[in-house]
């Protein structure tokens, strides 16, 4: 649906499509940087005559399908070391956009075992330190450099690039990058109609804690 054959000998045939590719805001649309992006909203593709009408709809709201969208988008990133990453941007979360990003080191020292709780000071050689949230005394550094992931939102690509002084097979390489993004949308679209296909929506009760201000005697 969303991925195209390129024929990857014809550095024109190649520029053709990278210059021809659906792009949208990388940002928000005052910040005018645009990116290779898709049209992902899911309402938008075909759907099969066996699935509902309202299952269609509702699942996009699903806890069960963003966890399952949200683990495609990591595994994409994850392939690029992070210096690519898909992000979905839009009103209604319908468009997903190629970002550029990366990794740094979080500045984080430490962390506790026993909640997870993370923490900018380092514990002493030899010591466990206690953690500020559950005050288990659980907190021990990490044993190498915390990394986390950055995105740079508003960072366009290619967007006033004629690609002229490029190699072939610098070319090649954008191409295949938006390729296997397409290919991401495609997958996307595929796991959505298969949840869609196979599960209904069911409703389930559940109880909710609640602080309520009670009388007490003094
Ligand atoms: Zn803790």
């Amino acid at each position: 649906m969303y991925y195209k054959e390129v024929d990857k000998r014809y550095k024109e045939l190649m520029i053709k499509y990278l210059r021809k590719h659906f792009r949208y805001n990388a940002m928000n649309s005052w910040n005018k940087s645009t990116s290779y992006a898709n049209n992902i909203k899911l309402y938008n593709i075909d759907k099969p005559a066996d699935v509902d009408d309202d299952t269609f709809w509702e699942m996009i709201g699903l806890t069960e399908w963003q966890e399952k969208l949200s683990d495609l988008l990591e595994d994409f990133g994850r392939k690029y070391d992070w210096n690519w990453q898909a992000g979905i941007n839009g009103r209604s979360g319908g468009y997903l956009v190629l970002y550029k990003g990366g990794i740094k080191p979080s500045g984080y020292k430490s962390y506790c075992t026993h909640c997870g709780q993370k923490n900018y000071e380092s514990v002493p050689e030899g010591q466990i330190g206690t953690c500020g949230r559950c005050d288990a005394k659980a907190r021990v550094n990490f044993k190498q450099t915390h990394m986390q992931v950055f995105t740079w939102p508003g960072k366009s690509t290619d967007e006033y690039e004629d690609f002229t002084d490029w190699t072939l097979s610098e070319i090649r390489e954008r191409v295949e990058l938006v390729q296997d993004f397409d290919r991401l949308c495609d997958t996307i679209a595929e796991g959505y109609i298969f949840i869609c296909k196979n599960y209904r929506i069911a409703e389930e009760e559940i109880l909710v804690p609640k602080t309520i201000k009670v009388l007490e005697p003094v």
